[in-house]
């Protein structure tokens, strides 16, 4: 295979995943990064089995799992105690598949560690600004105009608001509130399940146990609570102790947790945005990830799609016979799988996040009872665990031994 100088923007989860892949096939990679101190930014995230397929491909499943928590189902009530949720991983049928809860700076630390171990060239402070076309390869331009050698290919793993791309798609009107909490003694939690209250879909909370972090002291979860942009200064003005009482009247529990949050910046609001970049390859260009595609976490996929987007990559440039071969064949094996999770992702989201009761009521009415009864359970695990589509068997890509890994945690 020919060897290539290759530009990876943005170091998160599909650019770390893409350098190391596409490092490990001899290929000449460097990232470029905006931050100083490349640092990740948010709170906790679930690690699917589609996502974690790849992570074990490259060798880091044992690691994940140790600074992970592993989730079997994911469970809800309504305001009235009927279930609106619950899948299992256990209607998979593939023995121990479980999610994993991790913080994002665990995901990050990781995949950080293994790139600066393996000696990939890391750029940091360099806020790309642009990527010029010139002779037969690519610049960076970063905003304070320092430029780059041309390489043979950029691959623009820069997350949503991706300068490299053109807008598109549109932000949601719902976000969340979220916020990184030490598991508390006594819990009333179960610390194998992503937990969610709901108040019709206008209102939800949510605990999502994520383990113990990298350089960490002690287990913690994320919780969030669901908030649209537009009521965010409302929220504010509002003052901590009026949004507490709204969190204890929906989830009396949440009062173990909230004695944590002492101020508002403990609470990062995080939008979401749902779009898709209809071509995906350009001239020595893929957008992977966010940078492509981006969705509410509704159903808990980007982090795992920006880990497949990355695999099809070094898969693709293994196959093709040029770099552009190996793109478009890396964009070909990921389409399906994109557009089906875009697709189902934005029909759920209201489920969960409107204001419309009729939605919640689809929810727990007829959704979920349906998802009880067969095929119903294992449609809804294949879901969630991000496997609908099978986008594994395009790429070669096989479901870790999970009992082997739990076993060895
Ligand atoms: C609150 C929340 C909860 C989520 N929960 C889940 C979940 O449970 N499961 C799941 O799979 N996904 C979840 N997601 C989605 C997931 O976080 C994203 O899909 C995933 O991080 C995408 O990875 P990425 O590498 O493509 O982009 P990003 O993670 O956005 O990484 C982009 C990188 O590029 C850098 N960058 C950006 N712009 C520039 C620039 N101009 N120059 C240089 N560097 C730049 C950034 O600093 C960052 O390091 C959640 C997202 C949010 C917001």
């Amino acid at each position: 295979m020919t060897r290539f100088d290759i530009a990876i923007a943005g170091c998160g989860p599909a650019g770390l995943a893409a350098a190391l892949l596409l490092h490990r096939q001899g290929h000449r990679v460097a990232l470029f990064e905006r931050f100083e101190e490349p640092r990740p930014v948010g709170s906790g995230l679930m690690i699917q089995p589609s996502g974690m397929a790849v992570l074990d491909a490259l060798g880091l499943a044992p690691d994940i799992l140790a600074h992970g928590a592993p989730i079997r189902a994911l469970h809800g009530l309504n305001h009235q105690g009927d279930i609106a949720l619950d899948a299992r991983y256990d209607d998979l049928r593939v023995p121990g598949a479980c999610g994993i809860g991790i913080h994002r700076g665990s995901l990050f630390a990781i995949l950080f560690r293994a790139a600066v171990d393996e000696g990939i060239a890391i750029e940091t402070g360099f806020p790309v600004a642009r990527s010029d076309l010139e002779g037969k390869g690519r610049t960076l331009t970063s905003q304070d105009g320092q430029k780059t050698q041309a390489f043979d290919l950029v691959v623009d793993a820069l997350g949503t608001s991706t300068p490299l791309a053109a807008p598109c798609g549109e932000w949601l009107a719902f976000g969340a509130l979220w916020a990184t909490i030490d598991w508390p003694a006594d819990s009333p939690f179960d610390a194998g399940l992503l937990e969610q209250r709901y108040t019709h879909a206008a209102q939800m909370a949510g605990v999502l146990p994520t383990g113990m972090r990298v350089d960490g002291a002690g287990r913690e979860l994320s919780f969030f609570w669901s908030l649209k942009a537009s009521d965010y200064e409302s929220w504010q003005a509002a003052g901590l102790d009026a949004w507490k009482a709204q969190v204890c009247a929906l989830w009396p529990d949440c009062e173990a947790l909230l004695g944590q949050i002492g101020n508002a910046e403990q609470l990062t609001f995080a939008r979401y945005a749902h779009r898709r970049v209809a071509e995906p390859v350009g001239k020595a260009l893929i957008h992977i990830g966010d940078a492509w595609h981006s969705a509410s976490p509704q159903l808990g996929q980007g982090a795992n799609m920006a880990l497949l987007d990355a695999f099809a990559l070094a898969r693709g440039l293994e196959g093709g016979s040029t770099p552009a071969e190996g793109l478009a064949l890396a964009a070909r094996r990921r389409s399906r799988h994109v557009k089906l999770y875009q697709a189902l992702t934005w029909a759920a989201t209201p489920l969960y996040q409107s204001d419309s009761v009729w939605h919640a009521a689809l929810r727990d009415l007829l959704l979920t009872p349906l998802g009880r009864i067969w095929p119903g359970p294992g449609i809804q695990a294949r879901l969630v665990a991000g496997l609908v589509g099978d986008p594994l068997a395009p790429l070669g890509l096989a479901l870790p031994d999970y009992e082997g890994l739990l076993a060895g945690r």
